[in-house]
This record gives structure tokens, C-alpha cells and sequence, in this order.
């Protein structure tokens, strides 16, 4: 796994994303790609598109440069008399399934069972974030992000459901509009019974109704 070289702006702590290198010949593939599909890559409105199109790469998949297990490594083990689940829900994501590149819209619920420590909580959101900028498909992404949280925090288990509306899926082959994929991973407690998976559940639905009721 390379070092994190992405590093959080302090002031608006949005991620920052450091160029790629080797853009040269990136470029020209975009280029070509133009060309390809019948364009001019010199007309006024696309001589500026490869750019264009490497910073946005840059952004879809700048997770490559993080390492998840650092957005874990700081923890507190002062939770009081908390022994409840942790839930963290619909945390919105974009990836791009690695088949076509084509993007992955969608939410991630994440939900662990502490024995001791705790993260903060923009953490698992990080963690979910450094993962799916990557080509994914989702299946190994939910497995990803229960994986590393399980092995890093080892809790007493790790709950993970993520919806996804693939746009390979929508815009082509098929063409099933608003058909969403649902995966998930379970383990420890939550692999073990049902009980943990339930009220996990139902975190989730209580969240929707809550975001829905003051209008978020
Ligand atoms: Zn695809």
C-alpha cells in the first residue's frame, strides 16, 4: 500500500488531490479516445477536455493513494458507559466499476460493534471514501471496507450494506433505469445472529426517517 501523500486541507477539511504523474502520456490517451469516437480533439471546446479529464481522474480515483488504515489509526477508548453499536448511515459515495469505468452512484452504512475504542466518526466515512475512489466493483468494496475496519479497530463485529445504481447497468447493455445493487458483509457478532443485523437495520431505517422529517 503506498504512503498517503493526500492530505486534508486544515482549513475547509476537504481532501486534497495531489497530481498523478506521468500526465503526458495520459493526455494523448484522452486525445485519442476523441478521436476514436469521431471528435476533433482541436476544436475550441474539447482542446482543453484531456486536461480536463485528468484532474477529474485524479479526484475519481485518488483513493489509490490513500491507505484506509491510517483514517483508523487514531482512537478513543474514553467512550464512558457507551457499549451500544456504532452506526454511521447513508454516507453517499461515487465509484466507477472497473468493467466499464463507468460511475457507481450511492450510499454506504457502516456499523461496528466496539470492544474498547472508537473512531471519529468522519473516519469511516473516510474509509468508505478511500475505497471507492477506485475502479470497483461493488461486491469487493463492501468486503474492503468491513475487512479493514474489522482488522484495524477489531470490534466485536463490523456491519457493512452498501446500495449502489450502476451506470453501466442504467445507461447501457440492459438499460434498467433505477435498478439498484445491494451488497453487504457481516462479521463477528453480526455474521453470528441475527440480532446485531436487525437492530443494524433498523439504524439505518430510523436515520432515512429522521433525514426525512427535518428535511436533511
Ligand atoms: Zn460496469
Amino acid at each position: 500500500m503506498k504512503q498517503e501523500v493526500k492530505l486534508r486541507d486544515k482549513v475547509t477539511e476537504e481532501v486534497v488531490f495531489p497530481p498523478l504523474q506521468g500526465r503526458c502520456g495520459a493526455r494523448r490517451a484522452v486525445r485519442e479516445l476523441l478521436q476514436w469516437i469521431g471528435e476533433n480533439p482541436d476544436r475550441e471546446g474539447l482542446v482543453e477536455t484531456p486536461d480536463r479529464v485528468l484532474r477529474a481522474f485524479e479526484e475519481y480515483f485518488g483513493g489509490y493513494q490513500i491507505d484506509p488504515r491510517q483514517h483508523l489509526a487514531r482512537t478513543f477508548s474514553e467512550t464512558a458507559s457507551y457499549s451500544g453499536m456504532v452506526v454511521l448511515s447513508h454516507i453517499p459515495f461515487m465509484s466507477h466499476c472497473e468493467h466499464h469505468m463507468a460511475p457507481i452512484n450511492g450510499k454506504a452504512h457502516v456499523a461496528y460493534m466496539p470492544k474498547e475504542k472508537v473512531v471519529g466518526i468522519s473516519k469511516l466515512a473516510r474509509v468508505v471514501e478511500a475505497f471507492a475512489r477506485r475502479l470497483q466493483i461493488q461486491e469487493r468494496m463492501t468486503a474492503e471496507i468491513g475487512e479493514v475496519i474489522q482488522e484495524v479497530l477489531q470490534p466485536l463485529g463490523v456491519g457493512v450494506i452498501v446500495e449502489g445504481k450502476h451506470n453501466c447497468l442504467c445507461a447501457r447493455g440492459v438499460g434498467k433505469q433505477g435498478a439498484i445493487l445491494t451488497t453487504s458483509y457481516f462479521s463477528g457478532g453480526f455474521e453470528e445472529g441475527e440480532l446485531w443485523r436487525k437492530q443494524f437495520e433498523t439504524h439505518i431505517n430510523t436515520a432515512q426517517n429522521v433525514a426525512g422529517s427535518v428535511g436533511l
